[in-house]
């Protein structure tokens, strides 16, 4: 595209990793507020899901660039030619010291008015989740004091959980259904935790990066509408689906074992779940100091989605997209006799749908 055209642009923001969970959600709220969205993506994807992703947000107006964040020249080139203002990362867990170079090229450019580093999780800072997590971890504090240490401007998303069952050993729950046979709960199921849809994820996050108050500052997600522990959403999960369902104790002891299997990345799951669930992670701090912000607080008018509303979804596509599940499901038609979905009962053989790409 012309120089000319891009100099008209304002508030050119640059996504990378928008064919993942996280930052699909953020490419798509980019487009929603009518930001001049480039996409960086990796070449030589082997996953339709990834190409089809690429294909909707292109339709939608985004310009992709196709890249690694690992090139520090491609990528100076880039924030120069395309005068690129914010930056957003979304790179998965494996990727997190790629941002290195990408830190390196943004600070040698100079130009970039904010950068969001890949976090959208727990305040790395505050959590101690125990290994394989705590590397992870380690990387992201990593990455943090190598952007204070250049002085680039940034915000660290810090969202909690995503809206969704919170299952021990996959690393995107929200695309798969809430448990149809039976809970896990996690040790007593009484530590609370925030669940945030992704849309809001995505939603918020766009909102900070022309926040002059979220310049330097963790941004905690904390929407009182979305507290809950675990045994509240499995009552939730029953009401929507109108039956119950046995209950297991997945202890404290299990959570430990799952961990130290190190199964790349069903451990570093399970590690997580350990600090939320057991040792409760996400509620064990006050935001304060100047540094800290509830996103609320900033702005207090724009609602978040209900979990109620997103389990709601989960109906729906338990209903509408699972073609397994479509006949074992079927909703009663009279609301007088009985106003709920009835099960057969093999859906207690079925399986939860995994992550495409977890
Ligand atoms: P995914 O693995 O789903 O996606 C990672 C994306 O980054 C892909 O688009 C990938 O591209 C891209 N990428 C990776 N390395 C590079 C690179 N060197 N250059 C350019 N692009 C690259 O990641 P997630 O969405 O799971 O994770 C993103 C962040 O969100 C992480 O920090 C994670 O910890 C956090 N997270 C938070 C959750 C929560 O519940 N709060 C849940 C899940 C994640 P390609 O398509 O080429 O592979």
């Amino acid at each position: 595209l012309p120089t000319a055209f891009h100099d008209q642009l304002k508030g050119r923001t640059l996504i990378v990793g928008s064919t993942g969970f996280i930052g699909r959600f953020i490419a798509e709220a980019s487009l929603n507020c009518g930001r001049p969205t480039y996409l960086l993506a990796r070449s030589g994807s082997q996953y339709p899901s990834k190409a089809k992703t690429i294909k909707t947000l292109l339709d939608r107006g985004a310009i992709v660039l196709h890249g690694s964040i690992n090139d520090q020249n491609f990528m100076e080139k880039l924030l120069k030619d395309y005068k690129i203002e914010v930056v957003i990362s979304a790179v998965g867990g494996g990727n997190i010291l790629d941002q290195v170079t990408l830190i390196h090229a943004i600070r040698s450019v100079g130009t970039v008015k904010r950068f969001l580093p890949s976090e959208f999780g727990h305040d790395i800072d505050r959590a101690d989740p125990v290994e394989p997590g705590l590397t992870m971890y380690k990387e992201k504090r990593e990455v943090r004091r190598l952007i204070k240490e250049s002085g680039i401007p940034y915000t660290y998303i810090c969202c909690n959980s995503i809206a969704a069952w919170p299952y021990h050993d996959n690393t995107h729950p929200s695309e798969v259904l809430p448990p149809l046979d039976r809970f896990q709960i996690y040790g007593n199921g009484t530590t609370k935790a925030y669940f945030v849809a992704g849309a809001d994820i995505g939603k918020f996050t766009m909102k900070t990066v022309e926040d002059k108050r979220a310049i330097n500052t963790s941004v905690h997600f904390r929407p009182s509408c979305n507290y809950l522990n675990i045994n509240e959403l499995a009552s939730l999960w029953e009401k929507k689906i109108k039956r119950t369902l046995p209950r297991i104790t997945i202890s404290e002891h299990d959570l430990l074992s799952a961990a130290k299997e190190n199964l790349i990345p069903q451990s570093i799951v399970a590690s997580f779940t350990h600090d939320i669930f057991i040792k409760g992670c996400q509620i064990n701090y006050s935001i304060e100091g100047p540094d800290n912000v509830e996103v609320s607080s900033l702005y207090p008018d724009i609602p978040f989605k209900t979990i109620d509303e997103c389990f709601d979804e989960f109906v729906v596509k338990l209903i509408e997209h699972s073609p397994p599940l479509k006949n074992a499901v079927r909703v009663v038609q009279n609301p007088e006799v009985d106003d709920g979905i009835v099960t057969s009962n093999s859906l207690v053989d079925v399986r939860p749908i995994t992550a495409t790409y977890a």
